[in-house]
């Protein structure tokens, strides 16, 4: 009777290494053998049945000799980008943004089109269809199989069912994400929140590689927050901790488009830092950010105010340093509340963290409790405002690698 149990056990314990052997292969490589099994502990026949597999499956490649040790030189080995073409995509508020990668996540192809919330579901979700068939066209060339569809957006998810629950800024609710696009593309679809992926996308290829306590904010239309407590995200009990966007932090601050008042991410939002900006010029003040825009203020942006701001345009600088007064004040609540090592600052607004990040730090100096915050350091996204892409392409390979035996 015992038997029946022991083959399952065999069985799982070697899945367990051979998802081991990936990870070690996914965050150093080219790796040997030999260095394989000096890492993870196993021995060296094991090490070398688990290569076998994954090199037959297309996993794992050999890529030449290390002959700097000295001896017999050790085949060196790396993730074979071939393994498969991986599609990371966020549907942002105003925007669709998706990248086709190989399976060392390197990107193939980029797209990104303006989007605008009026133009209701159906339209913009048709347009991110379309936007996944344009990649698998792309993909297809390359004759290596699709592994899957990460998709971020700006709400509230229940990460089971793939369900978007309600994201403000979009006016949805209850759209069944992952239902909708495995029907059409018959791949496996990951939906998570967006700074969730974003987090998660940081933590795989960028600046929390190695982090296990970080916080990502992601401040673009709304702002968002991803929570990594102990390597872990960290969802709440529902799955919708992280929703930090939404702490108060003025009284009477204005209407937030959840329902409160005064929420940090009125303040600090890409609208408010543009509003900032508006409020000015219309005040009287000169600002070179009126000839950027040949005078129609509606088309004030991020970029444009950087521009500006690295001209020296005071309104622009005075503009950044606010927000970036606000940004501290939230992160000075956040560094008291988790004691985390990093947090990561990403988003459109981050493309202007060279004029924000001085404001920050000091706020947070004034504000925060001086234990923590000699431990926190803030810092720009690595990625920007890519981070949330690059994020759905490891929460695909998250899955592959954490069970490698079950994908055919
Ligand atoms: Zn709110």
């Amino acid at each position: 009777m015992g038997k029946r149990y022991r083959t399952g056990d065999q069985a799982l314990v070697r899945e367990i290494n051979l998802s081991i052997i990936l990870n070690c292969l996914r965050e150093t490589s080219p790796l040997s053998r030999a260095q394989l099994a000096e890492i993870t502990g196993l021995n060296k026949t094991t090490v070398s049945s688990l290569v076998r597999e994954l090199i037959a499956r297309q996993f794992v490649r050999e890529i030449g000799f290390d002959s700097s040790g000295g001896g017999r030189p050790a085949v060196l080995l790396e993730l074979n980008p071939g393994a498969g073409r991986i599609i990371g995509m966020e549907i942002g508020v105003d925007f669709i943004l998706a990248i086709l990668t190989d399976f060392k996540a390197q990107i193939l192809w980029r797209h990104r089109e303006d989007t605008d919330q009026v133009e209701g579901q159906e339209a913009i979700l048709a347009k991110a269809f379309d936007i996944v068939r344009q990649a698998l066209a792309v993909g297809e060339s390359t004759h290596s199989p699709f592994l899957g569809i990460g998709v971020g957006v700006p709400g509230l998810v229940d990460v089971s069912s793939g369900t978007l629950l309600f994201a403000p800024n979009l006016k949805w609710c209850d759209v069944p994400l992952r239902e909708l696009f495995s029907e059409e593309f018959n791949l496996p679809v990951f939906v998570d929140n967006d700074a969730n992926v974003a987090a998660l996308g940081e933590r795989y290829f960028g600046a929390a590689q190695g982090s296990k306590d970080f916080i990502y904010l992601s401040a673009g239309v709304g702002l968002g927050g991803g929570i990594v407590l102990n390597g872990q995200l960290y969802r709440g009990i529902g799955g919708y901790a992280g929703e930090i966007g939404h702490m108060t932090v003025m009284s009477d601050g204005e209407r937030c488009n959840c329902g409160n008042r005064g929420c940090w991410e009125t303040l600090v939002s890409q609208t408010a830092v543009v509003n900032r900006v508006r409020k000015a010029v219309e005040a009287g003040n000169a600002s070179l950010v009126v000839q950027l825009v040949e005078g129609q203020l509606e088309r004030i942006s991020i970029p444009i105010i950087v521009e500006a701001a690295k001209e020296g345009d005071e309104v622009a600088r005075q503009a950044l340093e606010e927000t970036g007064v606000y940004l501290g004040i939230g992160i000075a609540n956040l560094i008291n509340a988790f004691n985390p090592e990093l947090v990561i600052f990403g988003g459109v607004v981050s493309l202007a963290s060279d004029y924000l990040l001085p404001a920050i730090e000091k706020t947070i100096e004034e504000r925060s409790l001086a234990w923590p915050r000699r431990m926190a350091r803030v810092m720009a996204s690595s990625y920007g405002p890519d981070a949330c892409v690059m994020g759905g392409v490891a929460l695909v390979l998250h899955d592959i690698l954490s069970r490698p035996a079950l994908i055919t």
